[in-house]
């Protein structure tokens, strides 16, 4: 290999004093290239410790890293790795500039994974680079844990909890967000009222203060009111009107399942009683305004759908009319004789605080949703998780506003 060779690489691998370029091999047949570094003989090194300059070599080992590809040859740089006498610490490693210690990718190369892994399924990486998923996934939980210990969360006052699942049904994990930034703070497994109490110790571990979370929104799952209770006891809670509306709808679909059964004109009409009237097709508001149009029918489901639709008025009340207004709603509710809706006017009832609550707070998980939206996203695109874990770990990278990767 001439100078010119030596020079680029050099200067490729932007190294720091003693290192320097030896050796590149290229294999023609292998497709790869091989970089091997040195230092000149008496070289001196910092102690990794107590940053003592001038340290002795004391011996060294022959270590090999990964590094990015230069054209299309699978690059590998193999250097000595010293150890320095140092007079204060003793015997050390010293740290090499161009990986971090423990693994075997250099750190531009880490970077490079790092940065697909924000838009790329683990599984294609890892053919694309050629290199084990579990090597892969071992750097980006490295890098996601350590950059996501960093974040202040000193700043936090308001946060919605959420659970979904990571498989269909089972795997539960509880996400934390934000609601003023739509960060992710914080993702745990299970849908428990612990799950709050490690939030909080979360919080603290990042320089927050319980105390300083004014508004929390959930759903109206017992655990997390318990867990809210026990855990955020000065946060005012918030029922998310998203999931007070779902579980309305809910009760609107179980009548029309049920009337379906001796009306032939419901069936297939689910989507027309849930959509909002402004995101159905031209097809579906037709239907609904037939089936409206016949008013002699006394239609429960059309009864329940007129209860759904005030419900849903509820929140565009002024503060100081909502709670009038919610009685009134309550009145006609529990006076319907339609079981399903009474049921949810029992549930409101039991959680009436917390649903007039969003008239002082304006908290919703709305933001949840979008970030939810994403999650399924994630986990559609990539089945090869391996565990939850790695799944939690690319919520972070995407969603937690981690800084992007630096290779130096
Ligand atoms: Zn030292």
């Amino acid at each position: 290999m001439g100078m010119k060779d030596i020079e680029l690489f050099q200067a490729a691998l932007d190294l720091s004093k003693p290192w320097v370029v030896s050796a590149s091999v290229f294999n023609s047949e292998e497709k790869t290239l091989r970089l091997k570094l040195d230092f000149p003989p008496g070289s001196t090194f910092c102690c990794p410790e107590c940053g003592a300059e001038d340290c002795q070599v004391y011996d060294t080992k022959e270590m090999t890293w990964r590094h990015m590809n230069f054209w299309q040859y699978e690059t590998h740089i193999s250097a000595r790795r010293p150890r320095v006498h140092c007079d204060k610490c003793g015997v050390k490693v010293v740290n090499v500039p161009w990986a971090r210690r423990g693994s075997g990718f250099t750190l531009l190369f880490e970077a490079f994974v790092i940065k697909l892994a924000e838009d790329m399924p683990i599984n294609a990486i890892s053919e694309l680079v050629g290199e084990t998923d579990t090597r892969l996934w071992r750097t980006i939980r490295h890098y996601v844990s350590k950059e996501h210990d960093q974040l202040d969360f000193s700043d936090v006052t308001k946060v919605g909890f959420d659970e979904t699942s990571q498989k269909k049904g089972h795997n539960y994990i509880t996400v934390t967000v934000d609601l003023d930034t739509s960060n992710v703070l914080f993702v745990t497994e299970g849908k428990d009222a612990d799950t709050i109490k490690r939030f909080r110790d979360e919080l603290i571990r990042h320089g927050g203060d319980p105390k300083s979370i004014t508004d929390i929104s959930i759903d109206m799952s017992p655990a997390f009111i318990r867990g809210a209770q026990e855990h955020l006891p000065d946060a005012e809670v918030t029922f998310d009107k998203f999931h007070v509306i779902k579980l309305l709808n809910k009760a609107v679909d179980d009548v029309r399942r049920e009337e379906s059964k001796m009306n032939e004109l419901l069936k297939g009409s689910r989507y027309i009683w849930l959509k909002n009237q402004a995101n159905l097709t031209k097809k579906q508001k037709k239907d609904l305004e037939n089936i409206l149009g016949l008013k002699g029918m006394n239609l429960k489901t059309v009864r329940a759908y007129n209860i759904k639709l005030a419900f849903q008025e509820l929140y565009s009340q002024d503060e100081d009319v909502a709670k009038a207004y919610l009685n009134k709603w309550y009145f006609w509710a529990t006076h319907s004789r339609i079981k399903p809706i009474k049921e949810f006017a029992k549930t409101v009832k039991a959680h009436w605080e917390g649903i007039l609550e969003w008239f002082s707070s304006n908290v919703t998980n709305g933001v949840l949703e979008g970030v939810n939206s994403l999650i399924q996203e994630i986990k559609s695109r990539a089945r090869g998780f391996r565990n939850v874990q790695n799944f939690i770990a690319i919520i972070y990278l995407k969603l937690a506003g981690i800084s992007p990767p630096q290779p130096t």
